[in-house]
Order: structure tokens, then sequence, then C-alpha cells
């Protein structure tokens, strides 16, 4: 049998991004490609990288330059591929720099460095492709780049416009990893609630029926496979309104992951931020009446230029006002190329880090009184990871890798993916404690 190619794989980023290094290993794999644990001993190594932010383009090449140590034989694709003067500038021996969404050519570079190995019984591969999340859970993405301009964000320029993927192709995907045992489907883009715009919401085929690219209409198809469907990435457009009945029915989970990042108007104006935030709290008061356990995420710059005293009060006011379940914050940061940098000064690193602790402090109340209601309910667990006494889960209103987690003692053995009643006995700000019933 003919030795099979050993790729190591780095991924770095946001869930897209690891959707991204999935389809590339799903299509590496089905050529016979195996992945390799370690850097040392692999053919080539792949790195997926982030550009994002500064700090994440500093974690991206210090990936690229561990690769060339312990391997010398690096393909750099991602975000940062979209600007490959840099990373060459820093290491001139990569074999091949390419940019997002660019699975071919890293596929190409792949064959260029190590061609595959034809052997018909390695070319299989899972129907559902290769998934570098856990089993039981899988990040769905409907569409890719975005049609927003937001002043802080290069994606637009990373990753282009909207474009969106039939609804068809996104349920047919969909079926195959419950299929294949996923219990909890996260839906991902940059920009959610936009879904199917760029398609002019047309329908496509879907067993017996024809589904709009719509985004009310594609959480409907989903949340009948009868799993978990989390909705990412989604802005405050006014036909999220229609998503919330299919919550409270049970059909989508209650949650919703809503970047907000800020609540001042006149900040939320200078970071050209979609969709009119200046009702949120209003709308948030109605969705919480027809979906009484909604869980809202959301992350928050602060300190962005300009930023006043008195707007950072605004936001302040704004989130004990609003009471969100989740909450991340981010001093901003500048990005190279980003059109913020210069829509006013920038706010003095100090004064952004004691913003930054006032905005925490502030929400961790928030949060651990919130955590603490739940003590003594019975709420259903996903188990995302099971030793012989204790497990760790999460509930509906917890996503994986960014939210809390539910620690459960039990005494009927319980497995990955199984989704058990736990009761609650002790919360902290982040965590839940309780005891499978
Ligand atoms: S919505 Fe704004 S922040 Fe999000 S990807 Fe689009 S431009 Fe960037």
């Amino acid at each position: 049998m003919t030795v099979a190619p050993k790729i190591s794989f780095v991924s770095l980023g946001c869930p897209k991004a690891l959707v991204d290094s999935e389809r590339i290993l799903t299509h590496l794999r089905a050529e016979g490609y195996e992945l390799a644990r370690k850097h040392d001993g692999a053919d080539v190594v792949i790195v997926n990288t982030c550009g994002f932010l500064d700090s994440a383009k500093a974690e991206s090449l210090q990936a690229i330059g561990d690769a060339m140590a312990e391997n010398g034989r690096v393909i750099v694709t991602g975000c940062m591929g979209a600007q490959p003067e840099e990373i060459r500038d820093k290491y001139p021996n990569l074999l091949a720099v390419t940019g997002p969404q660019a699975y071919e050519s890293v596929v190409a570079a792949v064959h260029e460095a190590v061609p595959p190995a034809h052997d018909p019984f390695l070319d299989l591969v899972p129907p559902q492709g290769v998934k570098l999340t856990p089993r039981h859970y899988a990040y769905l993405k409907i569409s890719e780049g975005c049609n927003n301009r937001c002043s802080f964000c290069i994606i637009p320029s990373l990753r282009g416009d909207l474009v969106s993927r039939p609804a068809g192709d996104v349920l047919r995907e969909a079926e195959k990893l419950v299929k294949a045992g996923v219990k909890e489907l996260l839906v991902i883009s940059q920009d959610t609630s936009a879904y199917g715009v760029d398609l002019r919401y047309a329908p496509s085929p879907w067993r017996d029926r024809e589904v709009r690219a719509r985004f009310a209409d594609l959480a409907a198809a989903l949340g009948e496979f009868g799993v978990w469907v989390r909705l990412h990435y989604v802005y405050p457009y006014p036909h999220v309104d229609e998503v919330i009945p299919l919550m409270a029915e049970g059909k989508v989970l209650p949650y919703l992951d809503m970047p907000l990042q800020h609540a001042s108007p006149s900040v939320l104006r200078r970071m050209r931020r979609p969709a009119n935030q200046e009702k949120m709290l209003e709308r948030i008061r109605a969705w919480r009446g027809v979906c009484p356990d909604l869980a809202i995420r959301s992350t928050f710059i602060v300190g962005f230029p300009g930023e006043t005293e008195a707007e950072f009060e605004e936001l302040l006011a704004w989130l004990t006002e609003a009471k969100l379940e989740r909450v991340g914050a981010f001093p901003y940061e500048p990005v190279r190329g980003a059109a913020a940098n210069d829509v006013a000064a920038q706010v003095p690193e100090e004064v952004k880090a004691e913003r930054y602790r006032r905005f925490m402090e502030t929400q961790a109340a928030i949060s651990l009184r919130l955590q603490k209601a739940k003590v003594g309910k019975r709420l259903p667990v996903l188990i995302d990871a099971a030793g012989p006494t204790v497990a760790t889960g999460r509930t509906k209103y917890d996503a994986p890798e960014i939210d809390g987690s539910v620690h459960v003692a039990f005494r009927r053995p319980v497995r990955v993916g199984d989704i058990v009643t736990v009761k609650i006995e002790r919360a902290d700000a982040y965590d839940l404690h309780g005891v499978a019933v």
C-alpha cells in the first residue's frame, strides 16, 4: 500500500475560518492525504491565518514561524494571505501564500509540494466531511463576505461582498451533518440576518418543496431537523422579529448572538453599523415578551476613536437596562487599513483600560444575577465532555467556546452528545453546577 502523504494543519481565527479549514481538509482527505499530529515529520504544514486585529496577525505570524522552525515546508492561507507582502517579508521561503476562500489554490499548492497518493482505500472520506469541531456540534456557514462597511472592520476588503448559498444547499449539508450524529447546528456567516439579499431571496428545491433564501425561512426549515439550531452574527434588521416566535415554539434555540458593539447613537454612526440600533431596548423587551427565556449574547467595543466619557456612560446605562445574558468586550484596537482610525482622535490607552474595567464590572454583576436565577431549575444540557463521575455540557443559552458551561454530577452514565436534564444547584458569573436527574 502507498504511504499517504501527511499534512499538519493549524487553524487560527474565528468559527468562519474554522469552516474554511474543514473544507480544505475534507478536500485533501478525499484525495488521500492524512492529518499529522505534529509539524515535525509532516510532508507539509498549512497555516490558516486570521488577520482581523493586529494581535491576531501577530499570532498568525508566530504560528508561521513555529511551522517554519519545526518543519520548513509551509503553505499559508486565510485572511492574512490577502496581504502576502507582509508575510513574505518575514518568511521569504514559504511554499505558497493564498488568500481567504482560495480552496483551489491551497489544494494546488499542496499538490505541488507533495502529490496525492493514489490509493482507492485512502480516497474514502466520511460523507459529512472532516469536522474539526466535536462530532455532536457543527458550524454551518450560510454565506461568505459582507455588504456592510463598518468603519473598524476590514473583513469586506478581505472577503468581498455577501455571497449566500442557496437554501437547498445549506439544508442538504445540515441533513448530512444530522445523519452523521450532529446534535447542534451553529449557523454562522459575517451577517446572518442579511442572508439571501444577494440572491434576491430566490427559492431553491429542498425535498418536495422550495425554500426561499431568507433568514427566517431558512431558520424555520433548519428547525425541522429536530436538533438544536443556534443563530450567530445576527444583526437587528426588522425581519429578525420573525424568528423569535420560532424560538418560543422550540424550533430554534432561544439564543441570539448579536454583536451590537455600542449603544450610543453617535458612536454607532461613527462605526457605520448596519441596522437601526436606536430602538434596541424596546425591541429586546418585545422579543422577551414573545420568548421570555431568550438569551442574548453580544460584544462591545470600548474606547472607539472619539468616544467621550458621556458616550461611554450611555453605553453603561444601556447595558444596565438591557440585562443581556452574555457579553464580551474589547478595548478598541486599530486595524491597519480600517477607516475608523481616521474618524476621530484615538482614546488614550489608560482611558480604554479603565473603561474596559468599568464595563466588565457592570456586566459581571448583571451576569451573576441572571445566572443565580437559574438555581433550582431543571434544564436540558448537551454534554460536551464526560469523565467517570462528572461531565461538562451546555444549556440552550450557551454556545460552545464562547459562553459558559454546566458541570454535571451524575449517577447513570452519560455520553458526549447526550442531552440530559440537570437540576441546577449552584451558579457563578460564568458557569453553572448541577446534578443529572
Ligand atoms: S457587519 Fe461590519 S463588522 Fe461584521 S463583517 Fe460586515 S463590515 Fe465587518
